[in-house]
């Protein structure tokens, strides 16, 4: 009898997967969008659920391994896979620890940061770099990968704002959405991270934010919104912190109101690593999967043995169980896990190697070119000393959190050695050291305080080459330790003996030019009037070195644009000037409210040291006939604006064109202005282009928190076409009736 029961069961299971296959099948020949698929299989998923008893269902929704959670093996259906991004593949740990697996196959393409990606301003570049990441991460057969991460850069001390692409939201939601396409078009499901205010690692675990309803929708949301209604994401990642009171994994109006109830999210939450504290309160918050808790055994993380008792207790519905899981077949489904179909993925292609460099070469931003010294004419040097700890130096793995076990790394001496060795005498000197001082508070800064003391003798053998030489190229900025997860920077100065060492190779070399590797704005008011010429490359990806020589030498012409606003001082910007950064007592007030980054500046007039948008270009460009198609507008419309852009410089370049609108005249108070669209093009010498911008109204409205609601005011908009948020080319009105 028992034997007979088992055998249908089995059968029962058989016709289940049968059919899911046959459903996946024909879902795929009619090409159904990411969200369809989410929510065709329910019919299959929910029959599946029928079948499970109560402990299978909850062994899918807690993590089984570091960086796995349970399937359900008896129907076929195994663990999930989950790998941290963002700067690629990262190497495998142990099942159970942290400790480094030891493979020796476990290398991976090394992928520019959040901020590199930001600063091309080319969605096109962060789909492509997405979609390599998606195939790296199939190829080592990880399901979910756990990346964009898109938190906003609120203060300039936050150690992880190297992850996260910008202080906007208008340039966060367009970059985060083809960044999550191309990871999910390799069948991987993307994890959008940290949902959400999670702006500064001081206190990540605990502390509370308290922000206006207004800044959390206009500013801190719609890179999340635009990642699950367009991008269409299979998973988002729980934070650590807390808001309005909630552990951001335990809180029912971000989770089930904001995401799954108003926008429709249909995947399933994660939590962040450990970040999940309760079970009844987690469980009913909307939470689905609690990843990375500390327990010796799985069983007793909160969402295992403790949830099948609250269950069993009547305190979290058996429904609400059902749901989880649901979420979580639908990401199983998504991803075409255990279907024939699925992406079998690549790893340290060429392919991919070159996606990195051109990625690194939209990166770089030239922020200041006295006298035309760059491009370096190779035709007439003979000498180059390269100086600096960063330019021998590798970006792939180091500090606290996620990194990549790089293939290779070219470095910039690597680079200017092979590309210009033949014909120049290459030089090198270390010039500065990375160095800390050990404090009180290790335990919080991971031994990490700097230490600014000067090495006579190394700023001595830098001096000495630099002299000696037709240029002298000084690569300097952060490295991996000095910008960290898990803790902020003390402050914003440029770290180790680097000032001083500019300074000095300076004064030596009139030809002395700076590279800033850096993912966040630093205190460069002094350099930047020592020296004639100034670039900031990013955390950027095995292809680094040879795009900055590429970039230096001309072969390519720098078209990135800052993500953020470099204030002249720390207490310029809006979090530090209103002493709301980091909070105290475990509670940190957004005072600034909506006006981050280039909106605090223009509302107090204040002048930053270079603005938001801003990166020069070896060539010029010219903007003229600026035409809006019509001018009276209702908020439903579109509006389009032509505008001709002309390179009328000696080189091919592209351009980054940006629109910025400034309402006329509102009930409260607005933003001088707001990004609303940009668009970068590749302009050949002396050719020129023809531009459309398709702008909806409603990109021009703001969130009233009397109604709850978005909303558009009638009245006159200028929209200001121009190269950053402080230089208008032109400017056009529209009427919005
Ligand atoms: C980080 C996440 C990361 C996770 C897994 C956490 O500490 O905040 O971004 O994905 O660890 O490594």
């Amino acid at each position: 009898m028992f034997l007979k029961i088992n055998v249908l069961y089995g059968l029962f299971c058989l016709i289940i997967a049968f059919s899911v296959l046959l459903s996946c099948r024909n879902n795929n020949k009619v090409g159904v969008s990411n969200n369809d698929i989410l929510l065709n299989y329910d019919s299959v998923i929910d029959s599946i659920i029928t079948t499970l008893s109560l402990k299978e269902k909850i062994n899918m929704l807690h993590g089984n391994g570091k960086f796995s959670s349970g399937g359900i093996g008896r129907i076929g259906i195994s663990e999930l896979h989950y790998t941290d991004g963002p700067l690629g593949i990262r190497e495998e740990i142990e099942r159970d620890s942290w400790e480094p697996a030891g493979w020796t196959t476990d290398s991976a393409t090394f992928f520019p940061a959040g901020t590199a990606l930001g600063a091309t301003w080319n969605p096109d570049v962060v789909f492509e770099c997405g979609k390599a990441m998606g195939r790296e991460a199939r190829a080592r057969n990880k399901d979910v990968l756990l990346v964009p991460a898109i938190n906003i850069l609120r203060s300039p001390l936050n150690g992880r704002n190297y992850e996260y692409f910008t202080e906007d939201p208008f340039l966060n939601k367009t970059m985060v959405v083809p960044y999550v396409k191309g990871v999910q078009s390799e069948d991987v499901a993307a994890c959008v991270k940290h949902f959400a205010v999670n702006n500064q690692e001081t206190n990540r675990g605990s502390v509370d934010v308290s922000i206006s309803e207004r800044a959390l929708r206009e500013i801190y949301l719609p890179g999340f919104k635009a990642a699950v209604v367009k991008g269409q994401c299979f998973t988002v990642m729980g934070a650590y912190n807390r808001l309005r009171g909630d552990y951001l994994c335990e809180n029912d109006y971000m989770l089930n109101h904001i995401l799954k109830k108003e926008w429709g999210f249909n995947g399933a939450v994660v939590s962040d690593w450990g970040a999940v504290h309760s079970t009844v309160k987690a469980a009913n918050s909307g939470l689905d999967v609690e990843m990375g808790t500390d327990v010796r055994d799985y069983n007793h993380c909160f969402f295992a043995d403790p949830l099948y008792e609250a269950v069993v207790n009547g305190k979290v519905k058996e429904s609400v169980v059902d749901e989880k899981v649901r979420r979580v077949l639908r990401v199983v489904y998504g991803i075409k896990k255990n279907m024939n179909n699925r992406s079998k993925g690549a790893i340290n292609t060429p392919e991919h190697s070159k996606i990195v460099y051109n990625a690194a070469c939209e990166a770089v931003v030239l922020l200041k070119n006295e006298n035309k010294i760059l491009p370096v004419d190779v035709s007439k040097t003979k000498s180059i000393a390269v100086i600096g700890d960063n330019s021998t130096r590798t970006f792939g793995s180091g500090g606290f959190g996620a990194g990549v076990k790089s293939q290779y790394e070219i470095t910039p001496l690597m680079a200017i050695k092979n590309k210009l060795g033949k014909n120049n005498e290459i030089s090198y000197a270390q010039g500065y050291r990375e160095k800390y001082v050990r404090g009180k508070n290790d335990d919080v800064t991971y031994g990490r305080i700097i230490d600014y003391s000067v090495d006579e003798m190394l700023i001595k053998e830098a001096v000495e080459i630099a002299r000696k030489s037709d240029y002298a190229l000084i690569f300097a900025g952060a490295n991996r330790h000095t910008e960290s997860e898990a803790v902020d920077r003390e402050d914003m100065r440029l770290p180790f003996a680097q000032e001083t060492l500019i300074k000095e190779v300076a004064s030596v070399n009139p030809r002395t030019i700076v590279i800033l590797t850096v993912g966040t704005p630093y205190d460069i008011k002094t350099i930047s009037k020592m020296v004639p010429s100034l670039l900031i490359s990013w955390f950027m990806g095995a292809e680094a070195g040879n795009a900055i020589c590429d970039l230096l030498t001309g072969k390519v012409n720098p078209s990135g644009k800052l993500p953020f606003t470099i204030p002249a001082r720390l207490e310029d910007s809006p979090a530090h000037a209103l002493g709301a950064y980091p909070g105290s007592d475990r509670l940190v007030e957004y005072k600034e409210d909506i006006f981050v980054g280039y909106r605090w500046f223009d509302k107090q007039v204040i002048d930053p040291l270079y603005c938001f948008g801003y990166g020069l270009s070896y060539t010029s460009f010219d903007v003229s006939d600026v035409k809006l198609e019509k001018k009276d507008l209702t908020p439903e419309d579109t509006l389009s604006l032509r505008i001709k852009i002309s390179n009328v410089g000696d080189y091919d370049g592209a351009e980054v064109l940006q629109v910025y609108y400034k309402v006329n005249k509102s009930k409260i108070e607005r933003s001088i202005k707001e990004l609303c669209a940009f668009k970068k093009v590749f302009i050949p010498s002396g050719h020129i282009e023809d531009v459309e911008f398709r702008i909806p109204v409603n990109e021009l409205s703001f969130f009233n928190h009397y109604t709850n609601k978005w909303e558009v005011e009638k009245g006159q908009y200028n929209l200001l076409v121009s190269n950053s948020s402080r230089s208008v080319f032109e400017t056009v009105s529209i009427l919005v009736f």
